[in-house]
């Protein structure tokens, strides 16, 4: 699949187009952000570990039926997604209390939320990706009613299914974010679809043993060892061999 022109620069991902328009290549690059792009980095080998752990989840997910942009991996680092229109919402879902809620509620950090709870934030750098209510959501007009039950449905699927998948490998998913996208089918119908990215990136992992933190947050608190993280994760899911980095790096010519 010919990679076409940059149609958008993110923070942790490039999107280009190909010869088919409903399809676009979501490439993953190693560069790191925290808080509003206030700490950046490079994580070598981040991406590679990003497309196939988040190629891993979604195909896991569509399994279990839950619609996804998702429709290969082409290479290392790209996956060949369906083009869709990203609703500028993020979907945060909290089992157990960590990052922003333990500050917002005074929350001990690894305090069991009583039920998961859902939470929105407008996607907007420059406000600081806000929290929002649904009522600000359907009156900016960034989704309907409709969008945002079919989100919500979704993401307590997803939780659902990787809360056991990740319980089944020693991890806790204390909680993660979702981004969903509206995809215009020929027939006229529009359908929310699970889009973006889950990856350690957008998920919080604890050991189930030593509550380490096995994601993005070694690199937002200076915990070290980022990579090694993320390749325990991939590990643990089944994508790496248990002797180590895998195909991590590309293989090597034969001579
Ligand atoms: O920072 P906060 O505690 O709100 O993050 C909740 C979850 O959402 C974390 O797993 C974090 O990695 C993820 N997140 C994200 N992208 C953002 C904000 C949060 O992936 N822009």
């Amino acid at each position: 699949m010919n990679k076409g022109n940059k149609l958008y620069e993110g923070k942790a991902k490039i999107i280009y187009e190909t010869k088919d328009k409903d399809l676009v290549i979501q490439h993953f690059k190693d560069d790191a952000t925290a808080f509003n792009n206030l700490k950046k980095a490079k994580v070598e080998g981040k991406g590679v570990l990003n497309n196939r752990i988040s190629e891993f989840l979604m195909l896991r997910l569509a399994e279990i039926g839950v619609p996804t942009h998702f429709v290969r991996r082409l290479n290392m680092r790209e996956q060949l997604v369906r083009e869709v229109e990203i609703i500028p919402v993020e979907v945060v879902i909290r089992n157990i209390a960590a990052g922003q809620f333990t500050q917002r509620f005074q929350v001990e950090e690894g305090t069991s939320l009583p039920r998961s709870i859902i939470e929105f934030y407008y996607k907007a750098d420059e406000l600081n990706d806000p929290m929002v209510s649904e009522e600000h959501i359907t009156a900016f007009g960034w989704a309907t009613p409709q969008d945002i039950d079919d989100m919500m449905a979704l993401a307590l699927r997803v939780n659902d299914y990787m809360t056991g998948l990740f319980t089944g490998i020693g991890l806790k998913l204390v909680d993660f974010k979702l981004e969903f996208g509206r995809l215009y089918e020929e027939s006229g119908e529009v359908r929310v679809v699970l889009a973006d990215e889950i990856s350690p990136d957008s998920c919080r992992l604890w050991d189930i043993e030593t509550n380490d933190k096995m994601d993005k947050d070694r690199f937002r608190h200076d915990l070290g060892s980022v990579e090694e993280a993320y390749q325990e994760v991939a590990r643990r899911l089944g994508i790496l061999p248990e002797s180590g980095d895998g195909d991590i790096q590309a293989p090597e010519a034969v001579q």
